[in-house]
């Protein structure tokens, strides 16, 4: 690559050299970090030390106390209103303002930390990798905005990013949770937290789990639409039996890509089980009350204000997702004016009110303000290139778009418009270069797995979007799809044969 780069270089000028320089470089440099998947998925993280701190510490006393020789998960705070908790294998825990505006008690947290660090503690493996099985593709992205249409009535990334968390949260079965619930009674009984929070906690998790299995039954749905479309056509006489197999394949793949059919404990049974497992663990040496931080950290103070606006910025986005002026209107107003901007996320309502209804001018500077997060998401980083490309500083745009990348960790969500802002500055050769990366990109095996879940594989996947976005016709590209059509045939004859 880089000889190709230094052989272009010599014929072409010393500026658009540059340019090729700086993409070549830039493009070694990109590496997933673990908060990849997240931030590649346009996740809304909340800026807290005092919080992220506050929890932290809650999970150590709840490590340290059995003497657990295991590191404290990285705590990544989300802006959503589902009620969400999870650890998962690159040493984050999730959760959600959702979550952490509905528990009442440090009690109530530490049973639900304790939990989900008693996932990592007894090393529950996550069998199934969903982020391998549904990797991030123009395809996948489809069809989460259809589910997230069909569940949620809208389709911007804060409700697609609440179908993403419904399906990285691990999946564990019946026997895995009891063995957390109990081994997270165990901490919560060494560091002096009362163990009966878990009764109320099961109840909110009961409800959780209600509405997210709803949510991935909508999903499922989608993907199924979309591979049965896919499917080879099958040769049988009957229209309505070639149907009913393609049906059932799609069905049982879709259900092989992740766990869509999980079933549950009541929080009933659940409840009833801890308490047998107390009965028969009893300890005669209470271990002291630890003094808790949760009224300081999450019910007064800057973390109850956050966690207040957090909300409002929810509703401001739900609102202009809906087109709904009056409550956007409402919603908006305690996050602007005076209030002290507690945490850089809050921009993309703001900003959003402002590009919707406001002054295009306040929306720019908010977009720049959300890059400033700890953890700014591809979107952020398109929303900011965005407004550049409309005041026409190209260069401008193409920085933004090259940070975005190498601070998200993956491509893919950048090159369609890298492409297309390369070709509105008028640099076609640069835009070329991309599109050749994109075609790397799609020859991934993630790429392909992709494909396998595509209505028309040559003409969806990144590489051809982003031969669209150079302002060409995709055209049928041999390679690809054959590899396509194989991993398709082969995918659906193993499962004809089961
Ligand atoms: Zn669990």
């Amino acid at each position: 690559m880089q000889r190709l780069i230094s052989g272009r270089c010599a014929l072409a000028l010393a500026i658009t050299c540059a340019a090729l320089a700086t993409s070549a470089q830039a493009r070694d440099k990109i590496e997933e970090n673990n908060e990849t998947i997240y931030l590649a998925r346009d996740f809304v993280f909340v800026d807290s030390p005092a919080i992220e701190g506050y929890l932290r510490g809650v999970c150590k006393r709840l490590l340290d106390a059995k003497g657990v020789k295991s590191d404290v998960p990285n705590i990544l705070v989300q802006s959503s209103d589902a009620f969400n908790a999870f650890t998962d294998a690159h040493g984050n825990l999730v959760i959600s303002t959702g979550a952490l505006r509905s528990l009442e008690s440090e009690d109530e947290l530490a049973a639900l930390l304790g939990h989900e660090l008693s996932h990592l503690i007894l090393k529950h493996p996550q069998d199934k990798d969903a982020m391998r099985a549904l990797p991030l593709g123009m395809e996948t992205i489809s069809s989460m905005k259809d589910a997230a249409a069909e569940s949620q009535g809208r389709t911007d990334a804060q409700a697609t990013s609440v179908l993403w968390s419904d399906f990285i949260a691990p999946t564990w079965n019946r026997k895995q949770e009891q063995e957390a619930d109990e081994n997270g009674f165990e901490l919560m009984r060494a560091a002096g937290y009362d163990p009966s929070a878990f009764g109320q906690l099961f109840s909110k998790l009961q409800v959780a789990e209600q509405k997210r299995s709803e949510r991935m039954q909508v999903l499922k749905k989608a993907l199924v639409v979309r591979l049965r479309e896919a499917a080879p056509v099958a040769k049988v006489q009957s229209v309505a039996l070639s149907n009913s197999v393609t049906d059932t394949a799609s069905e049982k793949l879709i259900d092989g890509l992740a766990a869509f059919n999980r079933s549950y404990e009541s929080p009933d049974e659940r409840q009833t089980q801890l308490a047998a497992y107390a009965r028969e663990h009893r300890e005669k040496k209470r271990a002291p009350r630890p003094e808790t931080g949760f009224r300081d950290a999450l019910q007064i103070g800057e973390g109850v204000a956050m966690l207040a606006l957090d909300g409002t910025a929810l509703s401001t986005l739900d609102a202009i997702a809906r087109k709904n002026t009056a409550a956007a209107q409402t919603a908006v107003a305690p996050l602007g004016g005076e209030t002290k901007q507690l945490s850089a996320h809050l921009n993309l309502a703001l900003g959003s009110y402002e590009q919707a209804y406001g002054k295009p001018e306040a929306g720019a500077a908010a977009a720049e303000a959300w890059l400033q997060a700890a953890r700014p998401p591809a979107q952020a980083f398109l929303w900011s290139a965005s407004y550049k490309v409309k005041g026409r500083d190209y260069q401008g745009a193409l920085d933004t778009l090259e940070s975005g990348r190498k601070r998200v960790g993956d491509s893919t969500p950048f090159l369609p418009t890298l492409i297309a802002t390369s070709r509105a500055s008028g640099n076609m050769s640069l835009a070329r270069d991309y599109t050749k990366e994109c075609r790397s990109e799609s020859s991934s095996m993630s790429d392909k797995l992709q494909s396998v879940v595509s209505k028309q594989p040559s003409q969806n996947t990144l590489y051809a979007e982003c031969v669209r976005q150079l302002g060409e016709k995709p055209t049928e590209d041999a390679v690809t799809e054959s590899v396509v059509g194989k991993a398709r045939e082969s995918v659906f004859n193993l499962l004809r044969k089961k």
